[in-house]
């Protein structure tokens, strides 16, 4: 068997984690965990941690280990999960990374990968409804913000052009990172070789329908705060307080380290309150607000997850995958799509097709075309916006002709994209140039015979 790995990807409360140890008990596999939250000691409910002993002796590897006051960047996790994903290999079993964290994965799977921004705030904030506000204003004022912060993405496009420059203003104001950039670092033509990092990479996205999903998240919180999640939240604070924690991230700093967990801020208010207040029902006031905050947090957290997939991922592996086989390079990455949104059909629709997708490509390299695995494959795996990339990145790539150019009185004759290239090397035009030019180079060794010169200043006076 090569070395491969498997990826399961997908949004929170998904199944993720079931899938994994399904997986792994089948293909002799063993768990990296791949959410930044669960790398923290303790704290099982609050990060959604698979319970010990739904783990059923499968090794899980990265979790549990971190104290609250330390944080764990995504260079020390690549490292660490290289270091066990060889020591996997060496055992002669299957690395499976199960994951939530978005560029924890993707700095794993590919090198040189890492998505700027996405480190500095991995849940989707407030800033994101800003971000929906400036994008849904008027054309124009869309138009010059993306002036302002991409000037090479804006001169591509005109300011009517408002899906085109609203996409880029969105790339910028997600990532950080001016859209322009993105694809001149992530689509260079001349970057022939495969950035992956194994040599066979399965991923399973996981899904459900979103609908559906928001029932599962709003029950599993529920079950949270029953489960003792108000305990692990006064732990953090008490961390807090007592100084073992040095308030590292300022005021209200909930951005960094296991602070940005869903449902720790969003109940610091009611905590307090407990503390401080006697008054019953302003406090019970607080509780409910804490929870609807948290479920819709959840909720949003799920969306950022399905574009991160979409946009991101799923993009980067088919453009990989096309790279690979232009190239013939020897590494693969398939994503498939299994629909988790019935639980009932679990077994047939995930754990089974998982275990039989993952064993033929680990061991064969082949297996069903993605897009034929279940219906929402169909719909889901096609790249969405992101072909406009593919676009872009071919316009940019600059083709010069020089016979053509030679025939032009040496103005360079310029192709833009490779299809209007291979155009070109079939027009008219450019195969009569060719032909004299062979001719001139045989009879005139390569210049312009004399007549030819007399003829074309001819030509293009009877033009003028
Ligand atoms: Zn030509």
């Amino acid at each position: 068997m090569q070395k491969g790995i498997i990826a399961i990807v997908g949004t929170t409360g998904v199944g993720k984690s079931d899938l994994g140890v399904q997986l792994a008990k089948t293909l002799q596999g063993e768990i990296i965990n791949g959410d930044s939250m669960q790398v923290y000691k303790g704290l099982d409910i609050i990060t959604n941690k698979i319970p010990l002993n739904e783990q059923e002796t499968i090794p899980h590897h990265l979790m549990d280990f971190l104290e609250p006051h330390q944080e764990y960047r995504v260079t020390d996790f690549t490292k660490d999960a290289l270091q066990i994903i060889d020591d996997i290999h060496n055992r002669q079993r299957i690395p499976i990374i199960v994951g939530g964290t978005n560029y924890y994965i993707q700095s794993l799977l590919w090198k040189n990968s890492l998505i700027e921004g996405d480190s500095l705030n991995i849940y989707e904030k407030e800033s994101n409804i800003e971000n929906d506000e400036i994008l849904n204003a008027e054309p124009k004022i869309v138009y010059e913000r993306l002036q302002k912060v991409d000037p090479v993405m804006a001169s591509k496009w005109h300011w009517n052009d408002t899906r085109r420059v609203r996409r880029s203003l969105q790339v910028y104001l997600e990532t950080g990172k001016p859209h322009s950039e993105w694809i001149k670092e992530q689509n260079l033509p001349e970057e022939k070789a495969s950035s992956l990092r194994f040599p066979r990479t399965c991923i399973f996205w996981l899904y459900s329908d979103l609908e559906v999903l928001d029932h599962r998240l709003d029950a599993r919180i529920n079950k949270m705060i029953e489960g003792g999640l108000f305990e692990e939240i006064n732990y953090l604070r008490n961390n807090v307080r007592t100084g073992e924690v040095k308030t590292p991230f300022g005021d209200g700093g909930f951005t960094r380290g296991i602070w940005q967990v869903i449902g720790y801020k969003e109940f610091d208010q009611y905590l307090a309150a407990v503390e401080e207040s006697n008054d019953a029902s302003y406090i019970n006031e607080l509780k409910q607000h804490g929870i609807e905050s948290m479920k819709a947090a959840t909720h949003r957290y799920a969306r950022t997850q399905v574009r991160w997939i979409r946009n991101k991922l799923l993009y980067k592996c088919q453009q990989d995958s096309l790279v690979n086989i232009l190239n013939e390079n020897s590494s693969d990455i398939r994503m498939y799509l299994l629909d988790a949104t019935s639980l009932e059909t679990w077994n047939q629709e995930v754990r089974d097709k998982a275990i039989a997708i993952a064993k033929e490509f680990l061991e064969n390299g082949t297996g069903p075309d993605p897009s034929s695995v279940n219906s929402r494959a169909k719909e889901l795996l096609r790249p969405k916006k992101n072909m406009d990339d593919f676009e872009i990145l071919d316009k940019w790539t600059k083709y010069q002709c020089d016979i053509c150019t030679m025939f032009n009185d040496n103005i360079p004759r310029i192709i833009n994209g490779e299809s209007g290239w291979n155009q070109h090397l079939k027009s008219k035009k450019h195969k009569s140039n060719l032909k004299l030019k062979k001719q001139f180079d045989e009879n005139y060794d390569g210049q312009f015979p004399p007549w030819f010169k007399k003829k074309k200043d001819a030509g293009s006076k009877t033009n003028v």
